[in-house]
């Protein structure tokens, strides 16, 4: 015969796990893998019946101190009226297909021993641990793949697993009565698993282990106050973030990020965080986009949610880090802020420009190309001033103004520039030139945001210690490019 779970469209077996306490489950069968089978589900306290002329010696000892009840030699399908569940485990292919056709018929949940074809229910390979179960199944693609996979399982899941399981179950209605908020019960679980107990249980000292469970139950406090940490993401690659960072990360339960936010950052916060976009969209009114984080911020954290608020680079260099805090305190909202690497320091180290340097620059400014109207302007004048390195953020349109006001106030045309793209990312380029041929430049090289502006003597370093990504670009295959497209 055909086997029918080849013409079956391929789809997932369903995972369940069952409450047989009580409940009968009729088998079909009398011999080893009958009795493999009995094992397990008096494990699950069901109530057992069997079907078979004869008994192996372990299933007749069963019968006799009445574990298990034995209802006859023959199958006949009005054994199965009572059942939930029921298994056909004889040798006999053709009493097998009865069972499992007299089963179907009446919609009980059916399994057959080396038949998955007749079957509407699969016994999973399984792993243990205490009531800690782990079950896979192949979807009887290939019950070996299981086999090999429960194998490691079996080598990497730590013995003690069992008995923290159990230590929970006995401790559960004290837990739930102490600790009502979920979100306080799951920090409870976290510092018990970041703490000694499993390695007292790996000792068997189990009196010890519960000691230091009940411990930390009375150590945690029931109700949390919500929190904002404010963090800085830093450029983008994780490798950059601060290990306080990804902590706070792994604690967080709501994320509010910008869109300069990586997702290669974002992956790395804990799994159940919710992420919320609040990135300002260009054009928006980002007054009122700003608002509305902070009423977010607030109505989240007042609801007792561990709130991060993750920015790219550093949280109070031009993060308007300074104006969320204001409005947490306003309210009395918990707050810590975590700094992050500036795009200023992570895209000069990637396109290999010393901020600061003895023979070039004493002093190195942070500052915005982009000044909201009604702003004063720059000091213009100061900035001109040799032996310092300037570094403007937002500076991807409007440098047609930014070099004329400093070459009127007496900049050197000739002051060298790096204009750095996506810094520190895989698609990283940069610009390097002079500031008399900055705006051309950059329009030359359609530059995008975000993009970070560094000029002065230390910017020429760019085209001698790049080590990251391509070379700078300069005017030359600017040119290059122009003649390419007269052409
Ligand atoms: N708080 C951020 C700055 C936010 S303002 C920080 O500390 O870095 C946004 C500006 O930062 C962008 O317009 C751009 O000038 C700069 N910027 C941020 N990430 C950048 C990156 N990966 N490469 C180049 N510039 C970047």
């Amino acid at each position: 015969m055909q086997n029918a779970l080849q013409d079956r469209p391929v789809a997932p077996l369903f995972p369940l796990f069952l409450d047989l306490r009580g409940r009968r489950v009729l088998v079909v069968g009398g011999g080893a893998v009958a009795a493999r089978k009995i094992a397990a589900l008096l494990e699950a306290a069901a109530d057992i019946a069997i079907v078979a002329p004869a008994l192996d010696a372990e299933l007749a000892a069963l019968v006799r101190s009445k574990r298990i009840t034995h209802l006859g030699a023959a199958f006949d399908p009005a054994q199965l009226d009572a059942s939930w569940l029921a298994i056909a485990a004889t040798d006999d292919a053709a009493v097998n297909r009865t069972v499992a056709a007299a089963a179907q018929a009446r919609r009980i949940w059916i399994n057959v021993v080396d038949d998955a074809g007749l079957a509407s229910a699969q016994l999973p390979a399984r792993v243990q641990r205490g009531p800690l179960q782990v079950a896979i199944s192949s979807g009887g693609a290939s019950p070996m793949l299981a086999r090999h996979l429960r194998e490691q399982l079996e080598t990497q899941l730590d013995e003690s697993l069992g008995a923290l399981a159990q230590l929970f179950v006995e401790l559960r209605a004290r837990i739930r009565a102490r600790l009502p908020d979920l979100a306080a019960r799951r920090r409870f679980f976290e510092r018990i698993l970041a703490g000694p107990a499993q390695a007292l249980l790996r000792r068997g000292a189990v009196d010890a282990a519960r000691h230091s469970v009940e411990a930390e139950l009375l150590a945690t406090p029931p109700a949390r106050r919500g929190s904002v940490a404010l963090v800085g993401a830093g450029p983008g690659d994780p490798g950059l973030l601060t290990l306080r960072a990804l902590r706070v990360l792994n604690e967080a339960d709501v994320i509010l990020h910008d869109r300069l936010v990586s997702s290669d950052v974002l992956a790395l916060a804990r799994r159940d965080a919710e992420r919320i976009d609040v990135g300002k969209r260009v054009g928006g009114d980002h007054d009122a986009t700003q608002q509305h984080i902070h009423a977010q911020m607030i109505a989240l954290a007042e609801a007792g949610k561990r709130v991060v608020r993750l920015k790219g680079g550093d949280p109070f260099v031009f993060g308007r880090g300074g104006e969320e805090l204001e409005a947490l305190r306003a309210r009395g909202i918990e707050f810590e802020v975590v700094p992050g690497i500036t795009a200023a320091v992570a895209c000069a180290a990637h396109a290999g420009i010393p901020l600061t340097h003895r023979d070039h620059a004493q002093s190195l400014r942070l500052l915005t190309a982009q000044a909201r109207s009604g702003d004063a302007e720059h000091d213009w004048a100061t900035l001109a001033q040799p032996g310092q390195t300037l570094a403007f953020y937002m500076g991807v349109s409007g440098l047609a103004h930014l070099r004329n006001s400093l070459v009127d106030h007496g900049l050197a045309a000739s002051t060298p520039f790096a204009l750095i793209e996506n810094g520190s990312r895989p698609q990283q380029r940069v610009i390097a030139g002079t500031l008399g041929e900055l705006p051309e430049l950059a329009e030359a090289h359609a530059v995008q945001a975000p993009a970070l502006l560094v000029i002065g003597e230390v910017a020429a370093f760019a085209t001698r210690l790049h080590w990251f990504g391509d070379a700078p670009l300069t005017n030359a295959d600017a040119r290059c490019r122009d003649l390419a497209r007269a052409a």
